[in-house]
């Protein structure tokens, strides 16, 4: 059904025990947002060839997610915090951005199962290895800033010899040890919710990976009958036929709606 008023999204959320949070692309970052900031423009204006933007942009995102500098996007973030942080939340992010964590989420009521910039695995994931990314990405940040892009040594797998790449899906084979350990918590947390009043936020959560957040939540929420879900996406907003007496969907930018949504 339709979400009439922000009141119903608001009262459910107070009144409910457990709050699992769903946040899907409409929350990340694009590249084109980018290349707009005058700074990032010169560095991957330095990157000539093809071969240096596959090797090196990863480098400028992650230097360029070190902040949120989209206004909308933190203010809907701190918005939704406001209304959850005295509860017993999860949050699920598809995107590789830490926002949530540098705004005040807990970081152990986060999993980011598409990876991120914190750890480096072969391109190939020969081993499965993951190596700490901060010092050797820093340095070549530095570097793709000062010097010659040409002279740049990409760091290589000990193993195999292929390039070292950011653990995330863009990986050619992602090694996805990386999100186990919160994995694990979300699972046990997951538990926690059975016959409790669960509120279900999914937002912006489009159909990439829809075994990551969209089925499972509907699926959680066919199961739980005291549970209630919330669907805000600008045109996939639409609920599987099973819940829809629970699921309560909004067709609007997810970002957009949680940024302006009123708060009593
Ligand atoms: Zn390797």
């Amino acid at each position: 059904m339709k979400l009439k008023n922000d009141e119903e999204l608001t009262a459910f959320i107070k009144d409910a025990d457990l709050i699992l949070i769903g946040i899907g692309e409409e929350w990340g970052i694009s590249f084109e947002e980018m290349i707009k900031v005058p700074s990032f423009i010169s560095r991957f204006q330095k990157l000539k060839t093809e071969q240096d933007r596959e090797r090196f942009v990863p480098y400028l995102q992650r230097e360029y997610l070190k902040e949120c500098r989209n206004a909308e996007l933190e203010r809907a973030y701190q918005k939704l915090l406001s209304l959850i942080e005295d509860k017993d939340y999860f949050l699920i992010s598809m995107n590789k951005d830490r926002f949530p964590v540098q705004i005040g989420y807990k970081e152990d009521r986060c999993v980011f199962p598409c990876g991120g910039y914190e750890y480096l695995q072969c391109d190939k994931g020969c081993s499965g290895e993951l190596v700490e990314a901060s010092g050797i990405a820093d340095n070549i940040y530095q570097k793709i800033c000062g010097e010659d892009v040409e002279k740049i040594e990409i760091p290589r797998c000990r193993d195999c010899g292929s390039p070292l790449v950011f653990n995330n899906i863009e990986a050619e084979k992602y090694v996805e040890a990386g999100y186990f350990e919160s994995w694990d918590k979300y699972m046990k947390w997951l538990q926690k919710t059975v016959n409790k009043k669960l509120c279900l936020l999914e937002l912006g959560v489009g159909l990439r990976f829809p075994s990551v957040i969209r089925w499972p939540f509907e699926k959680t929420t066919f199961y739980n009958q005291k549970s209630k879900m919330f669907r805000i996406h600008h045109n996939l907003s639409q609920s599987a036929e099973n819940i829809q007496d629970r699921c309560y969907s909004k067709e609007e930018d997810s970002v957009t709606y949680m940024a302006n949504l009123f708060v009593s």
